[in-house]
């Protein structure tokens, strides 16, 4: 059984409807989770059109987001500013906005005029602690806000870290764990507000020292794959696979965030190495499945 595949289960006792702000990679593919789930969910977009545009992309992806078409007539796409109004009802916001701190900081404060009392707010963030994001915001707003960290794709990964402030009511992480415990299928673990949270500061220095090794010893990436794919317990895709799923773009990103936040003797210092490969993919827009193929070639 996939993760979310909970396909009619209707209602969601707490959490009846959801909002998704950001219908890139990440939001649409949480948004189709809960619609998959059997809750409606409003998807917004800064981008007028693109939360339409990509909900019909959803469900033509291989593999789709989707577990039913008739799921994604749960899902009403907005555009940010003719629809911020319709965020008034959701019992749960989640943010998947680009990862720039302000532009997120700034949706807080906008969401703060519209959100219902008791609502919880949760940012999908990948590098930013929730510290700075949370900083000088109202308390009303710190008592409802979290971190639920989705993995890519949302519909097939079933980790999500969940990262809890000293403000965060215990009531609001209880009734986001439950939910996606029970209806989204998920693995939930709570982590420390620390820089990469668990799996990309693990994840990180694994896919260094991998790439790393590869590019050194003259690996092709099948046979890089087939060492760290299956015997690492990264069993359909390999590593390198597993980077043209997540998006190539993302290396540097994480690998930027972590360095400018790590201690001075952390071991990922010692394993991370600026590619010229990879600055080069991502030039040439080869940036895996997303853009013009990566490691693997499209088919
Ligand atoms: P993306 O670039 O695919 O999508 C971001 C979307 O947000 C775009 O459609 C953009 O138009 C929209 N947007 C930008 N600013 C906005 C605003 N102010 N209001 C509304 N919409 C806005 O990015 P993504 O990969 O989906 O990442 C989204 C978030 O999820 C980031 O915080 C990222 O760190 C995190 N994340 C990404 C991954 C991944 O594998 N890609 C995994 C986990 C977490």
């Amino acid at each position: 059984r996939r993760a979310g595949d909970r396909d009619g289960a209707g209602g969601g006792g707490v959490i009846g409807k959801v909002g998704v702000i950001g219908a890139g990679l990440m939001g649409t593919g949480i948004a189709a989770q809960v619609a998959n789930a059997g809750l409606p969910v409003v998807l917004l977009d800064i981008v007028p059109g693109a939360a339409a545009r990509a909900v019909a992309a959803a469900l033509k992806a291989e593999p789709a987001a989707f577990m039913h078409p008739r799921n994604a007539k749960r899902v009403e796409a907005g555009d940010l500013d003719a629809d911020f109004g319709k965020l008034a009802d959701c019992d749960w916001i989640i943010e998947a906005i680009i990862e720039r701190p302000g532009a997120k900081r700034e949706l807080y404060q906008r969401l703060e005029a519209v959100r219902k009392d008791g609502s919880i707010v949760s940012s999908n963030t990948s590098t930013i602690r929730l510290a700075d994001l949370a900083a000088d915001m109202p308390p009303r707003f710190a008592a409802d806000f979290l971190i639920t960290h989705f993995f890519n794709p949302p519909r097939y990964m079933r980790l999500l870290e969940i990262v809890a402030g000293p403000a965060t009511r215990p009531q609001a992480v209880a009734a986001i764990r439950d939910f996606a415990d029970r209806r989204l299928g998920k693995t939930v673990i709570d982590c420390a507000d620390t820089p990469g949270f668990i799996a990309n500061r693990i994840g990180a220095l694994w896919i260094s020292a991998a790439t790393r090794h590869a590019i050194d010893l003259g690996l092709s990436v099948e046979e890089a794959d087939a060492v760290a794919g299956k015997p690492f317990g990264v069993p359909k895709t390999g590593i390198f696979g597993l980077l043209d799923l997540v998006g190539i773009d993302i290396v540097p990103h994480v690998g930027d965030s972590l360095l400018a936040s790590l201690p001075p003797d952390d071991p990922y210092r010692a394993v991370h190495r600026a590619e010229p490969l990879i600055a080069r993919m991502i030039a040439e827009g080869r940036t895996g499945r997303k853009g013009k193929g990566g490691f693997y070639t499209l088919h």
